[in-house]
């Protein structure tokens, strides 16, 4: 179990025989390495944490003033913008969208969970797809004019 006791018992919580949180590069910092593959569609773990009301660095979120601090396991999950899992804060599950082969590391789209980053920053994921620059849904890219302005311009 990668989890301490105080997350409680689940033998669906990530285990230690399966994943590994690791320093992947100097610019992406920590992921999650699976160390056995999954295929498309498995669940890849249930998760858990404690619940904060402020969005944290490594935090997930769950809904407008509560998210998830999960320093095990989900608050090391790197982004991809063509992410191999899919992560439901509401059931608590991750969820695999592509076969992963064993020792790869987990992707999620941080758009998934995130209405507002902690931090925007710029992906090279490489994938054909890569957005370049990573919000949260809601947010407009930093030093992107918003319609508004536009408006004011006379631009819109
Ligand atoms: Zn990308």
């Amino acid at each position: 179990m990668l989890y301490p006791k105080k997350f409680g018992l689940n033998s669906l919580f990530p285990q230690a025989s399966d994943f590994r949180v690791v320093s992947k590069d100097k610019s992406s910092g920590k992921g999650v390495l699976a160390l056995r593959s999954f295929s498309a569609g498995e669940l890849v773990a249930v998760i858990s944490g404690e619940i904060v009301t402020d969005i944290r660095q490594h935090t997930l979120q769950i809904s407008a003033n509560k998210h998830l601090l999960d320093l095990y396991f989900t608050g090391y999950l790197l982004h991809s913008c063509s992410p191999n899992i899919s992560v439901d804060m509401q059931l608590m599950t991750v969820t695999a969208l592509k076969d992963i082969a064993a020792n790869s590391f987990l992707y999620m789209d941080y758009s998934e969970t995130e209405e507002v980053l902690y931090k925007q920053f710029p992906c090279g994921c490489g994938s054909e797809n890569c957005r370049g620059w990573i919000t949260g849904s809601l947010e407009v890219p930093e030093g992107i004019l918003l319609g508004s302005d536009l408006g004011n311009l006379g631009l819109a």
